[in-house]
């Protein structure tokens, strides 16, 4: 089992760790900070040095249930000890980027009863699709204020760590399809925006809203009947 700590603490840019394995994509620790790209959130470069040198973590996958850092040179042996960093200014962006995503399906749930089809995101800017009948520039400006007056109501944003029979019965994840995630998962990591979304999710999150800052609404697209694009920037 790999001590996986951005789980836990989404603020911490440099940790201790032991290689547990050397894999063809890459290095396997005993514990990282390191995200493994999964839920529409890239996953984190940065660098992991040791007392012969160092080498770029380029990504972070997951590969048979754990975290492999895909590093570019030699990587150290098997059983060295290591630091690890990650590249902070790009992943606080990341989390400043995906608190904004959640945020802004919490009002389009709340304001205009339609759900998530897809999203993504990379560090700053992210699209999220609706299930949504029409779209507009106008309607693209009235989320963006709407979307600005949340954030900068300075929301605190929690982990918690739910049984998987507690958060099948929250009414507040039913929406967010709780009940489709593999039976193996238990507990439920669940990121709640206090006062404004809650939804199961791996990712890592800033501690507040205001933290996000200010976000404009870039592009409005129809991608179809009932799916509607909004694309999102970070400022
Ligand atoms: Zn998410």
């Amino acid at each position: 089992m790999v001590d996986e700590l951005a789980a836990v603490d989404a603020y911490a840019t440099v940790a201790a760790a032991t290689v547990l394995e050397s894999v063809r994509e890459g290095l396997v620790l005993d514990r990282t900070i390191f995200y493994p790209r999964g839920g529409g959130q890239p996953g984190d470069t940065g660098v992991i040095r040791w007392a012969g040198g160092q080498v770029r973590v380029t990504d972070t996958v997951r590969r048979g249930g754990r975290p492999v850092h895909v590093v570019e040179g030699e990587p150290p042996a098997a059983g060295s000890p290591v630091e690890a960093e990650i590249d902070w200014p790009r992943r606080y962006l990341l989390m400043r980027t995906h608190t904004a995503l959640h945020a802004l399906s919490a009002i389009i749930w709340r304001d205009f009863d339609a759900k998530v089809t897809g999203g993504n995101m990379e560090p700053g800017t992210a699209r999220m699709d609706f299930e949504l009948e029409g779209i507009s520039v106008e309607f693209g400006r009235q989320v963006e204020a709407c979307l600005n007056e949340e954030l900068a109501a300075d929301h605190p944003v929690e982990i918690l760590f739910l049984r998987r029979d507690e958060a099948l019965a929250d009414p507040d994840l039913i929406r967010t399809k709780v009940n489709l995630l593999p039976e193996s998962i238990d507990p439920i990591r669940v990121v709640h925006i206090v006062g404004l979304d809650k939804q199961a999710d791996g990712g890592t999150h800033v501690a507040s809203t205001s933290e996000v800052g200010r976000v404009r609404v870039t592009r409005t697209e129809s991608k179809g009947k009932a799916n509607k694009r909004i694309r999102i920037e970070v400022e």
